[in-house]
């Protein structure tokens, strides 16, 4: 049976991407069982019947899963910020950064716009690019408007799924539609969808772009930390992650315990206290975070 990858869905029909062609398939098969709705991004089997009709048999196990836009396999979520205009915010960004290691999707952080900066503004967005990239994180500088960096961004998104991210202004849509001048001709879709920063979860659609596949919507609307317990947070901080391993206590949450390893490489400027602030207040809100039931 011929598999692939479902990169539409509408209408109660299936849209799967084979090497040479897209089958419509409907939904026939023993995920119906399984109570699994086939989601965009999922790999499936298939069958085509002699009238020519697909169907879809079955969903293979998913890496992960999306809510909003609803998308299994997620690889990457391109986090999208804007050096200026509005002004780069890393309070926003490590908010991002939290939901996306919590779901253990690989972050690639992208800055636009560094064409309205002044020398000030880009001195202050390139001391935050040095310490995300010494903590392990991928960045792009980059501006839409002279296309600088905009070629180190695509190869990123080869050979694999990617979710947009970032407020609304950032330049999302304008960047996608620089690295890749026959998007809009060919779709038209990213420049509507992404441009009005609907979360529409209706209709989703993965677009090739270059050697990958991206999201036609946005992800990461809501930016609660629904389903983060507190114990979880030092995990999603990647600078913290190891060092948290070294606290006396068991346990510890990097607040008031002694011996705590966090709060000693914040003493010694290994992590920003920036960053360690985030961290504090983050925690914060997931305690005052009413029970859900
Ligand atoms: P989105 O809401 O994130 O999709 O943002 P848009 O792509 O719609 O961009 C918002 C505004 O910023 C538009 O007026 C763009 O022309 C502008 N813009 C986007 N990227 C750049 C850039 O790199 N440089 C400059 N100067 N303007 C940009
Ligand atoms: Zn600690």
């Amino acid at each position: 049976m011929p598999e692939g990858k479902i990169i539409k869905a509408l209408s109660g029909f299936y849209y799967i991407e084979t090497e040479d062609t897209i089958v419509a398939c409907r939904g026939r098969g023993n995920f119906r069982n399984k109570k699994i709705t086939p989601l965009v991004g999922d790999e499936a089997v298939y069958s085509v019947e002699k009238s020519g009709e697909g169907y879809l048999l079955e969903i293979k196990d998913r890496k992960n899963e999306l809510v909003r836009p609803p998308i299994a396999n997620v690889d990457q979520a391109i986090l999208v910020f804007s050096a200026v205009e509005p002004n780069f915010s890393p309070n926003l960004l490590d908010r991002f950064l939290v939901l996306i290691e919590f779901n253990e999707i690989k972050p690639l952080i992208v800055i636009t716009k560094i064409d309205l900066c002044n020398e000030t503004q880009l001195q202050s967005v390139l001391e935050y690019v040095d310490y995300y990239r010494q903590i392990g994180y991928e960045v792009c500088l980059t501006s839409s408007k002279t296309e600088e960096g905009l070629e180190k961004v695509l190869p990123h998104l080869a050979d694999k799924i990617s979710v947009f991210a970032g407020q609304s202004g950032v330049g999302k849509s304008t960047l996608l539609n620089a690295i890749n001048p026959e998007l809009d001709l060919k779709t038209g879709i990213i420049s509507t969808h992404l441009g009005r920063g609907k979360h529409t979860t209706r209709h989703v659609e993965l677009i090739k772009i270059g050697e990958g596949l991206v999201a036609d919507t946005p992800g990461f609307s809501s930016l609660e930390f629904i389903d983060i317990e507190a114990e979880d947070l030092s995990y999603c901080f990647i600078e913290m992650r190891e060092k948290s391993q070294e606290c006396k206590f068991r346990g510890c949450t990097h607040l008031k315990e002694p011996k705590c390893a966090v709060k000693e490489a914040v003493e010694n400027g290994e992590i920003t206290t920036e960053r360690y602030n985030h961290y504090v207040s983050f925690i914060e809100e997931i305690r005052d975070r009413k029970p859900r039931y």
